[in-house]
């Protein structure tokens, strides 16, 4: 062990999701343990995740599930993030949005004033989501207000891809690449690399930005938003980055291990398992 000491000084760990934690619906090894011992250190773990499609209700049963319990303080989700800033910046104001039902009901539920016409006057924003229920109409109307109005443009998060069972499909940034061709604009993001959500973790636990870890398997997202918070960041290669990549990028991790578990040996101190074991 080489006993980093501004390693294992770390309490707070902001954690991605997709390709960090869980692969599908697969708990990848050394999780459970790794968490178990953030809490038995009086430390504290919180998701940080671009992915708007599921509420915090749905990430707190799929855990459960995989025999790890959380509550909503240990999730900060895009929507989250993109629903405080709507409520700081656009109060009482009304923002057109492209994004799923379920996305404008949470909306909704958050007394933020919503619209899919694009014809309304009192427009003040655009919102752009990950919408699994997209069609030509929606980007036409997106496009519409963009390119004949002043008006602010926001959008979730800046991903291309989104993992599902068989490969990838278009996330939010490839829908505002899409949009961006046709009418030169680009949104202010408010998932990672944005920094809203550690912002929002680090106000709501009472830990330093020292005392703080990024952890991920993306560099544009995950580790970028570290850069640019003042957070120090680990990348996992369990998901897209591989170790060249880590290696060769400009605002490159401070730390770059093979998965959580060899992060939870290095952060604790304790030896591997021997190979073969079956802990999770
Ligand atoms: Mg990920």
């Amino acid at each position: 062990m080489s006993g980093d000491k501004r390693l294992m000084k770390k309490r707070l760990f902001l954690l991605d999701i997709d390709g960090t934690v869980c692969i599908g619906q697969r708990l990848i090894g050394g999780t459970r343990k790794f968490l178990e011992a953030i809490r038995d250190l009086g430390g504290q773990f919180v998701f940080i995740t671009n992915n708007s499609t599921r509420s915090i209700d749905d990430y707190i049963l799929s855990f459960q599930k995989l025999g790890i319990m959380t509550d909503h303080t240990n999730f900060i989700t895009a929507s989250f993030a993109t629903v405080q800033y709507l409520k700081k910046h656009y109060d009482g104001k009304l923002i057109y949005v492209l994004g799923t039902k379920s996305f404008l009901r949470e909306l909704k539920k958050n007394h933020i004033r919503v619209t899919i016409d694009c014809m309304d006057p009192d427009i003040a924003c655009v919102l752009v989501s990950y919408d699994n229920q997209l069609n030509y109409e929606k980007l036409e109307d997106t496009c519409r207000i963009l390119s004949t109005r002043e008006v602010d443009y926001l959008a979730t998060n800046q991903d291309y891809v989104c993992p599902i069972e068989f490969g990838y499909v278009p996330d939010c940034g490839a829908i505002c690449e899409m949009i961006g061709h046709a009418v030169k604009k680009a949104p202010k993001y408010m998932g990672k690399p944005g920094t809203a959500m550690v912002e929002y973790a680090l106000k709501l636990n009472h830990f330093s930005r020292e005392e703080t870890l990024i952890v991920g398997d993306r560099l544009y997202t995950d580790i970028l938003c570290g850069h640019k918070s003042g957070v120090d960041t680990a990348l996992v290669l369990t998901g897209e980055a591989t170790r060249e990549e880590g290696e060769a990028c400009e605002y490159g991790p401070d730390y770059i291990f093979s998965s959580v578990e060899e992060l939870y040996q290095e952060w604790s101190g304790e030896m591997p398992l021997p190979t073969g074991s079956a802990d999770m």
